[in-house]
């Protein structure tokens, strides 16, 4: 039912103020529904009070609103590269949350510090080049899309076990299995991306090589929450 999906989007979009990981109108989620081949995204530069279910936009596959009176958020293409790109993405959020959004305008990937970090994420959360002029002035929002996914190609990263990007000079994407637990991770992003920056600052004589945690440790973390074999939580 599209009502239940711009219901769920419209709570996962409001989880952003919420948790402090955006303000004014920044931000955005979308979640897809891969068998009608629709999504629901936020509008566009409408403040998270005034939102309601009933505004989410939703979109085709082409870009092309199906549903909603207004504009879909402006990052709507990016999210549409996202999804055609990545098969396993069935929402995805964008903020530009503090910590995370830092690194990105360093231009730094988020190595893997410790079991915080590997419980979600496999390895160094990824950094993308910067946009040439013409990608900046042309289908921007697109090429957006396509600079993630091309950062994911040249490096043979898989979408599945890594589920978050920085844009560099912008902020972080993420996606995930639904809306909601896509921005739960995007939250967790935001505390790693802390907890990040100060290891690097308060172990600075020491190379960030020698800070990076063991990949067996890695591995144990990572796997046992999202392996073929995990056995993190509760069983059947
Ligand atoms: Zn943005």
């Amino acid at each position: 039912m599209l009502e239940e999906l711009k219901e769920r989007v419209y709570r996962a979009n409001m989880m952003l103020p919420e948790n402090k990981l955006v303000i004014s109108t920044w931000g955005n989620v979308s979640e897809i529904d891969r068998e009608k081949g629709l999504f629901a995204i936020k509008p566009s530069g409408v403040a998270y009070k005034d939102l309601t279910p009933d505004k989410i936009v939703v979109c085709d596959l082409k870009g092309n609103v199906v549903e909603g009176n207004l504009k879909p958020s402006s990052d709507m293409p990016t999210h549409l590269e996202i999804y055609k790109n990545f098969t396993n993405a069935n929402a995805v959020v964008h903020t530009h949350s503090r910590w995370a959004t830092i690194w990105a305008q360093a231009g730094k990937s988020i190595s893997a510090y410790g079991t915080t970090h590997a419980d979600y994420f496999y390895g160094a959360i990824p950094i993308t080049r910067k946009m040439t002029d013409e990608e900046i002035s042309s289908e921007y929002e697109r090429n957006t899309g396509r600079v993630i996914v091309e950062t994911f190609v040249s490096h043979r990263t898989s979408p599945s076990k890594m589920t978050a990007c920085l844009v560099q000079s912008h902020g972080p994407f993420l996606w995930g299995e639904d809306a909601i637990s896509t921005v739960e991770k995007a939250v967790i992003l935001e505390e790693i991306a802390f907890m990040a920056w100060h290891t690097e600052m308060l172990a600075y004589k020491k190379e960030t090589t020698t800070l990076k945690m063991q990949q067996q440790l890695l591995d144990k973390h990572f796997l046992r929450k999202h392996g073929d074999n995990a056995y993190y939580g509760q069983q059947g």
